[in-house]
C-alpha cells in the first residue's frame, strides 16, 4: 500500500476568538476543494485541546452540536485529500497527542520528503506509529527533543524533516504555524477582531471577514500567545520555490496566494495560450470550472467567443477521488454534459487547465463529437505534465502520466482531438509575471529542490 502522504490538503488556525471553532469550521468550508475526504478541528480553552475528525466532507463531519463541544479561544482545522486505497480515520487530522509538555494538535499540508528514513530511525529508538502520516513523524520529533520549551522543540523538529510542509501546531495556551523554507505550500496570515487567523488560501478569510495581513515568510515559525504580539523567528533564510501548480489548478480562482490573486493568474495562462496557439474556431468551451478563467482569456485575446459548452454537475466530486480507472471514467460522464444545440456543427476549442491521465479530455472530446461538434481543438492552459509531484499535490505515478510516456501528436490522437497544444514554460512563466526562479515547476521540468 501507498504511503499516506498529507498532499494537498488545507489547514487553518484561528487565534484568539470565542467563536474559534465556528470560525475553523466555516474556513474549512470555503477550503474544501482542497480535500474531501475527511476533516477535523482541534480547539483549546487554555486548559484543554478538543478534538473532533472523521471522514467525509465538513458539514458531513460537523454540526452545531459537535462544533458546541469544540470549546475555547482558538482552533486549527484541517480537511484531507483522497489517497488512493485507504479509508482509516487514523489518518484523519489534527493529529493529536500527549507527551512530557502536556497535550499538542497538528494539522499539516505537503509531504516530508525524508519521512521513510525520519521514521526507520524513530522506531529504531523504540518509537510506536499508529498511522501511515508522516505528520506523526513531527509528533515524535517534538516529544524526543530535548529543548525545555515547546518553541525550541519545534524549530529542534522541523531541522529533522525535509520537504513542503505549511503547519499549524495548538498546545495547551498557543498557537504556532511553520512554513517550509521553499515555500512550496502556501500559507497567509489574517487579522479577526482582536484575534488571528492563518489558513491555506485567503479564500477562508474573505468568508469570515478577517483581513488580510501578509504570508508566512518561507521558513518562517509564528508564535501566538494571549496578550502578546506575534513573535517571529526566521528558522530558515527564505528561498522562495512556490508550486506552480496552485496557480494552475489547485486553489480557487478568488484566493490570494502567494500574496497575489489566482484569477488573473489563470487568465493570463489563457491570454498566453491564444498568442502562442491560435485556431480558427467558432468558440471557446471551457471545462468547467478549473478551465473557466483560463478560456475566458483565451476568447478575450482572440475574439473567439466564449461559450458554456459544457455543463458540470456540482454534486459530484471531484473525479480523481474514485481510484480505479473504470470509477473515473464512470465519474466524468457523470459530472459534464453538452449542451448539444450550442455545440451541434460548430468548431470548437476546449480549454483545460492540465491533463494528467488522458482521462478527462479523452472523455469529453468523444462526448463533444457525439454531440456533433464538427471540430474539436484541446488547449491547455499549462505545459505537458511529465513528472509527479513529491511536495503535496496528488499526481499519479510517472507511468501513469500520458506526458511523461507519449509526445504532444500521439497524446492528440488519444485522445481524439483534431488538434492539441500546451502552453510553454517560458509562457506560463509570463503568466505569473515571473522573472526569477521563485516557482517549482518540477511537475512541467522534472527539475526537482530536494
Ligand atoms: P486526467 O483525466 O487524469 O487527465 O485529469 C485531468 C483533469 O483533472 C483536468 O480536468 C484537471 O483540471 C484535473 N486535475 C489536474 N490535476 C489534478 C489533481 N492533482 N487532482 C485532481 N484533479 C486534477
Amino acid at each position: 500500500m501507498r504511503e499516506n502522504l498529507n498532499e494537498k490538503c488545507a489547514v487553518v488556525g484561528i487565534f484568539n476568538h470565542e467563536e474559534a471553532s465556528k470560525l475553523a469550521y466555516f474556513s474549512l468550508h470555503a477550503l474544501q476543494h482542497r480535500g474531501q475526504e475527511a476533516a477535523g478541528i482541534s480547539s483549546g480553552d487554555g486548559e484543554r485541546l478538543h478534538t473532533i475528525k472523521d471522514r467525509g466532507l465538513v458539514t458531513q463531519v460537523f454540526d452545531e452540536q459537535k462544533l458546541g463541544t469544540l470549546k475555547g479561544h482558538m482552533a486549527i482545522g484541517h480537511t484531507r485529500y483522497s489517497t488512493a486505497g485507504d479509508d482509516s480515520i487514523l489518518d484523519a487530522q489534527p493529529v493529536h497527542a500527549n507527551y512530557d509538555l502536556g497535550q499538542l494538535s497538528i494539522v499539516h499540508n505537503g509531504n516530508l520528503t525524508n519521512h521513510q528514513e525520519v521514521r526507520r530511525e524513530l522506531i529504531k529508538k523504540g518509537a510506536i506509529f499508529q498511522s501511515s502520516m508522516d505528520t506523526e513523524n513531527l509528533i515524535h520529533l517534538i516529544a524526543k527533543s530535548d529543548q525545555g520549551k515547546l518553541k525550541d522543540r519545534i524549530v529542534d523538529a522541523v531541522k529533522k524533516i525535509e520537504g513542503a510542509y505549511s503547519l499549524v501546531f495548538l498546545s495547551r495556551s498557543k498557537m504556532f504555524a511553520m512554513r517550509d523554507r521553499f515555500g512550496f505550500r502556501p500559507l497567509s496570515l489574517g487579522r479577526i477582531g482582536d484575534g488571528y487567523v492563518v489558513a491555506s488560501e485567503t479564500c477562508a478569510f474573505d468568508l469570515i471577514g478577517a483581513e488580510y495581513i501578509r504570508e508566512v515568510e518561507p521558513g518562517e515559525l509564528l508564535i501566538f500567545e494571549k496578550g502578546k504580539a506575534i513573535q517571529s523567528i526566521k528558522v530558515y533564510e527564505p528561498t522562495p520555490k512556490h508550486c506552480i501548480f496552485e496557480y494552475v489548478y489547485f486553489a480557487r480562482p478568488d484566493s490570494q496566494v502567494y500574496g497575489q490573486n489566482v484569477y488573473q493568474k489563470r487568465k493570463n495562462m489563457g491570454i498566453e495560450l491564444a498568442k502562442e496557439q491560435p485556431v480558427e474556431a467558432d468558440m471557446v468551451v471551457p471545462v468547467p470550472d478549473g478551465g473557466v478563467p483560463a478560456a475566458i482569456g483565451y476568447s478575450q485575446q482572440s475574439g473567439i467567443p466564449y461559450e458554456m459548452g459544457i455543463m458540470r454537475n456540482h454534486y459530484i466530486g471531484r473525479t480523481f477521488i474514485e481510484p480505479t480507472q473504470e470509477m473515473r471514467d464512470l465519474k466524468v460522464k457523470m459530472k459534464l454534459s453538452p449542451i448539444t444545440n450550442l455545440i451541434k456543427g460548430k468548431r470548437i476549442i476546449v480549454i483545460d487547465d492540465s491533463i494528467v491521465r488522458g482521462t478527462t479530455s479523452r472523455r469529453i472530446i468523444r462526448m463533444l463529437k457525439e454531440a456533433g461538434a464538427a471540430e474539436v481543438h484541446m488547449r491547455i492552459s499549462s505545459p505537458p505534465t511529465t513528472d509527479p509531484c513529491f511536495y503535496g499535490v496528488d499526481t499519479p505515478d510517472k507511468d501513469k502520466l500520458i506526458a511523461a510516456n507519449m509526445n504532444t501528436q500521439e497524446i492528440c490522437d488519444y485522445i481524439e482531438a483534431d488538434s492539441l497544444a500546451y502552453l510553454s514554460n517560458e509562457a506560463l512563466m509570463r503568466s505569473v509575471n515571473s522573472e526569477d526562479d521563485s516557482y517549482c515547476t518540477a511537475c512541467f521540468t522534472g527539475e526537482y529542490i530536494v
